[in-house]
């Protein structure tokens, strides 16, 4: 697991696991944990690593459903859980779902020292909508960010101008249409989000290293294109200009099926 120091008051752990991101953002002697690293041994050094960083944790939070992104209960099991509304509404339409997905990875990385994952309990925030933090009106937003999924939520937050996204703007990753997601939702998404991209300095992905504003727009204007793309051409869409390996051409073939088959009315 990667850390580094974006901000005074923020911290990014990249997850040696599809590069998963882990954000800590802290006001006063509060703090808050966005999204989870994958392997047990990252989760057991969390801790450690964020109060030696100063970093306090009054509460967790995710950007969707998907368990890659889920489990930092694992870590701090006492802790509260936020999630947008549409991810509540999908953790409560498929309970045991992260579960199972996540014993599934386990078994086919021989991962056996994994602790249990709670998420009772979860609270629904509303989206769009604002959450205090610390003792100086510090206030971090909820913005809207399906497509991707059928949930999911980004997070900027204003003072240290990051914008937490979720699946979006991945610098090692093509735009990925899940089961559940939708391309046109997906490219909606991608517009609220450069609003977002506008006011930040650092962007933080679900997946890879967080970028400078620049590259953002850039990663957002080549993933834009590669949905239109899909749209319109199918599977002879060229993938986006750095991410043309082996594994991102089976996302493309995944997102090929969703783009011809019509979104749920
Ligand atoms: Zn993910």
């Amino acid at each position: 697991m990667r850390v580094l120091a974006v901000h005074a008051d923020v911290i990014v752990m990249i997850s040696r696991f599809w590069q998963t991101t882990c954000t800590a953002v802290r006001a006063g002697d509060e703090g808050f944990v966005i999204d989870s690293p994958v392997y047990p041994d990252e989760l057991e050094a969390l801790a450690g690593v964020l109060e030696q960083a100063g970093f306090p944790v009054s509460g967790l939070l995710a950007t969707h459903a998907d368990w890659d992104h889920l489990l930092g209960r694992i870590a701090f099991p006492a802790a509260s859980l936020g999630v947008g509304e549409s991810t509540a509404r999908r953790l409560s339409a498929e309970p045991g779902q992260a579960q199972r997905a996540l014993r599934q990875f386990d078994e086919e990385h021989y991962v056996d020292d994994r602790k249990p994952l709670a998420l009772a309990g979860i609270q629904s925030l509303p989206v769009p909508g604002r959450l205090a933090l610390g003792p100086n009106d510090r206030e971090i937003e909820l913005h809207l960010a399906d497509g991707h999924t059928a949930d999911g939520t980004a997070f900027f937050i204003p003072w240290p101008g990051v914008l937490v996204c979720g699946d979006y703007l991945s610098p090692v990753e093509i735009p990925w249409i899940s089961p559940d997601g939708s391309v046109e939702v997906y490219l909606a998404t991608l517009e609220r989000l450069r609003a977002l991209v506008a006011r930040a300095d650092t962007i933080v992905p679900g997946h890879g290293r967080p970028l400078e504003r620049d590259a953002a727009v850039r990663l957002l204007d080549e993933d834009a294109a590669y949905l239109r793309a899909l749209l319109d051409d199918g599977a002879k869409a060229p993938l986006p200009a750095g991410r043309r390996t082996g594994a991102q051409r089976r996302i493309h073939d995944e997102n090929v099926a969703r783009a011809s088959t019509l979104p749920p009315t």
